[in-house]
């Protein structure tokens, strides 16, 4: 009796919002278990602090598209997955050496912070700053200041690593994934005519018009590849990570699950 009921149960199928919920969750308990298998060390807090942040931002990236199934299309999906797979690369390479590079990653963007609040003030030029104006540079330097080195710091308009992303996925090992999803994606992510062509115009079916093509803004039917591409870019990150820092978490994979789950609409290529 039990196990008919089960059946008929699982016949149904799960509802998609309660696998998204379940997802989530999952990702949750895998950050978690990796903060408690690695405290912060002190002496190097920024290292914890760099590669706490880019794991937690990629929890989050994960999280936001699975709870989005309206951008899981060729039109929106590619430019969270293409930050995702930017944080990657970057993840595998800071962690080649986190010490030296966490500290210049940190540089950088300090950097650019300090840049920022240098083009305000000369858009402000002379004239007196309006009062939310005034709170916004004050805001942006206390920022700043609380990072304790704004008077030491170098204003650096180059790449935080000096390399390329290209060559940062080859020194990490992950060409492969820098060819075939950093690319790819960013294609869409800087509205270049390769996607532009394929996805925002449409072939003009007159045959006295020369095949020109017409612009089109269509929605697009959402494809759950693109949530399952989130999710096993979620777990080659923790898996980076878990392998640098020599953690064996028995925490069961909130991407497996989900494949698992979605089985027959995956697809099985190796990136
Ligand atoms: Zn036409």
């Amino acid at each position: 009796m039990t196990n008919e009921h089960a059946d008929s149960e699982s016949d149904e199928g799960i509802d998609l919002w309660t696998l998204i919920q379940s997802y989530c969750l999952g990702v949750d308990r895998e950050l978690v278990a990796r903060l408690v298998a690695w405290p912060p060390d002190f002496a190097q807090i920024h290292v914890h602090e760099v590669i706490g942040g880019m794991l937690a931002r990629q929890a989050t990236l994960t999280k936001d598209i699975a709870h989005a199934p309206s951008l899981w299309t060729g039109h929106s999906a590619p430019i969270l997955l293409r930050a995702m797979a930017d944080a990657y690369i970057n993840i595998s390479w800071l962690l080649l050496d986190p010490v030296e590079r966490c500290s210049k990653f940190i540089l950088f963007g300090l950097g650019q912070a300090k840049l920022e609040l240098e083009h305000r003030r000369t858009q402000i030029g002379t004239r007196e700053p309006t009062a939310p104006e005034a709170a916004i540079l004050e805001a942006a330097e206390q920022w700043i200041d609380r990072q304790r080195i704004n008077w030491l710091l170098d204003v650096d308009l180059g790449k935080w690593s000096s390399l390329t992303v290209r060559q940062m996925a080859e020194e990490a090992g992950c060409i492969d994934f820098y060819n075939y999803v950093y690319m790819p994606f960013s294609a869409c992510a800087h509205s270049m005519w390769h996607h532009v062509a394929r996805y925002d115009l449409v072939e003009c079916n007159n045959p006295l018009h020369r095949h020109h093509r017409r612009p089109i803004s269509e929605a697009r039917a959402p494809d759950i590849n693109y949530w399952t591409l989130a999710a096993k870019y979620w777990s080659k990150t923790l898996g980076t990570f878990d392998k640098a820092f020599m953690l064996n978490i028995a925490e069961p994979s909130s991407y497996e699950s989900l494949v698992s789950a979605v089985t027959n609409s995956v697809d099985h290529d190796p990136y």
